[in-house]
């Protein structure tokens, strides 16, 4: 079955959003929430009814002690209605961008409440909310303070919080030996100007630091794709973005693009990095790179902007400035963090069961109505 623009759950590689949902539903289930997930027929996570949608399929959940949750897209509105209409869903957790926001304001007055979860940086997607009227029976939350802040009003007015992402890597962070450590930084993401892999190559030169750039340009996973890929690619804008301002810096000495580094080779790229780089540009909203850093035993230096201030504490977990050129210095000092703080903060912060707590107490203040504004 063609699963469309969506991805299952979990994703086969790259997937922000499918990731935080096979993240956060089988805490959910350990905790006696029951889990009616709306997701494309390919996805294979544990749950305790799936509720296949055709050809584009996103998800959503629900449980107990309500009952269970679902997530949707309008295509299937239809179909989502009349599983509500079975009348045991307590809530519906959708994380369907945008889209899943009107949909879960057009599913009706006897349809049971809706908890939408802000993914995007809303700084640069206004237009994907701009216009929201979620009634009274839908409340949103971010992936961090910082994000609702750029939130519309009207929509900001429907927030009962946020929940900072989790990693699997942080259960026992704390535990694992620490590993030997080399003599490079990485920037971990999609090459991306709001990543900021401009700023991070030009520094590497300029400061005198090695820097591993890990992650997609656009759609091309591998180096060999990309470099294979005729002119047409440069139509995508991250493609642009890499060839007029990331690849002139890459020398593959100093600075090296190594694609999509994934599972195991992922993990062990971070946990020997000295220093892990977040030159950010743009709001980040939640930064998943930035807790498995921590997790795995590895500076965050960053931008303080975004996310970013939430989640690292300066001069313990990591070091922030606002000052781009500052960023190359900072990297120089980041011998000052000690590893072990880092890990000890995502055990203690950003576990799964950590997130999936905090969503039990969102869904308790949206069953029970949460005022808005
Ligand atoms: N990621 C990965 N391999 C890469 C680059 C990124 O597995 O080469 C993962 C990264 O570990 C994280 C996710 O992709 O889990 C990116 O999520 P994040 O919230 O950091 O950024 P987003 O892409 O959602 O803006």
């Amino acid at each position: 079955m063609n699963a469309g623009p969506w991805l299952p759950v979990p994703p086969n590689g790259y997937g922000g959003i499918e990731n935080v949902i096979a993240t956060l539903v089988p805490e959910l289930r350990r905790l006696g929430v029951e889990v009616v997930l709306a997701t494309v027929a390919e996805s294979t996570l544990a749950v305790d009814e799936q509720l296949s949608v055709f050809g584009t399929g996103q998800f959503g959940l629900l449980q107990r002690p309500y009952n269970q949750v679902c997530g949707i897209v309008p295509a299937h509105l239809h179909a989502v209605r009349r599983r509500l209409a079975e009348g045991d869903i307590d809530l519906v957790h959708d994380h369907v961008e945008a889209a899943g926001l009107a949909t879960l304001a057009a599913l009706g007055p006897d349809s049971p409440p809706g908890l939408h979860t802000l993914h995007w940086d809303l700084a640069k997607h206004p237009e994907l909310y701009g216009t929201f009227d979620g009634g009274d029976r839908v409340r949103v939350n971010g992936v961090s303070a910082n994000q609702l802040t750029h939130a519309p009003a009207a929509l900001r007015a429907h927030a009962v919080g946020h929940v900072h992402l989790a990693t699997p890597l942080a259960d026992g962070a704390d535990l694992r030996a620490p590993v030997a450590k080399e003599d490079y930084a990485v920037v971990l993401g999609r090459i991306n100007p709001g990543k900021g892999q401009d700023l991070a190559a030009r520094l590497a030169h300029s400061a005198g630091f090695d820097l591993v750039l890990a992650g997609p340009v656009g759609p091309y996973h591998r180096p060999e794709d990309l470099a294979a890929a005729g002119p047409a690619a440069a139509q995508n804008p991250d493609v642009r973005f890499w060839q007029e301002q990331v690849a002139p810096h890459v020398d593959g000495d100093r600075v090296r693009w190594v694609g999509t580094v994934t599972g195991q080779d992922r993990d062990d790229l971070v946990a020997r990095a000295r220093v892990a780089l977040f030159p950010l540009r743009w709001e980040e909203p939640g930064g998943t790179a930035v807790v498995e850093s921590l997790a795995l035993g590895t500076p965050v230096i960053g931008i303080a902007r975004g996310c970013l201030p939430e989640l690292i504490e300066h001069g313990r977990t990591g070091l922030l400035t606002s000052d781009e050129e500052e960023l190359g210095e900072l990297v120089a000092a980041a011998g000052t963090i000690a590893e072990a703080a880092c890990r000890e903060e995502a055990a203690r912060r950003f576990t799964p069961a950590v997130m999936a707590s905090q969503y039990l107490g969102l869904y308790e203040r949206v069953r029970d109505g949460a005022a808005v504004g």
